[in-house]
């Protein structure tokens, strides 16, 4: 995948380095909490400063709960070839947790706790802007 005409469901999410996917956060000057997804103040009550700076998050995570969606998701986020898929909520330290389709794994295959990486995936294909894609999470290795 070059990336160069790919377009995600939902912009300012990710960033794609030279190993790969990040998931784009931000973290606080005042409280140094990480948030994820960016966001444009920190909403701690008991913090002074509020100021955020950007903050790509670790690669890898792990995971801490998931769900099998057997109905296709909303529009939005429309399948090229829909069949249930997993939904997993992943913890990425520092307690921030992520939820995000699974990739690569069987329903067998799920394990709480397992180590997972963002990679993107292509999700379906736009008349106007091409392949659309979203991140999600893998086994660590398979993205
Ligand atoms: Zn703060």
């Amino acid at each position: 995948m070059t990336g160069a005409e790919l377009s995600f469901v939902v912009d300012g999410l990710v960033e794609e380095g030279a190993d790969g996917t990040h998931l784009l956060g931000s973290r606080c000057n005042g409280c140094n909490t990480l948030y994820f997804p960016q966001m444009a103040s920190c909403p701690n009550p008991a913090c002074q400063t509020k100021v955020l700076r950007p903050e790509t998050l670790p690669r890898e995570g792990t995971l801490y709960s998931y769900t099998i969606q057997r109905y296709q998701p909303p529009a939005l986020f429309r399948m090229r070839n829909w069949k249930p898929y997993v939904l997993g909520l992943v913890d990425m330290g520092e307690g921030v947790r992520v939820m995000g389709m699974l990739a690569g794994v069987e329903e067998d295959e799920l394990e709480i706790g397992m180590s997972l990486q963002v990679v993107t995936e292509p999700l379906f294909d736009d008349p106007e802007r091409g392949a659309v894609a979203t991140y999600k999470f893998a086994p660590v290795g398979v993205g």
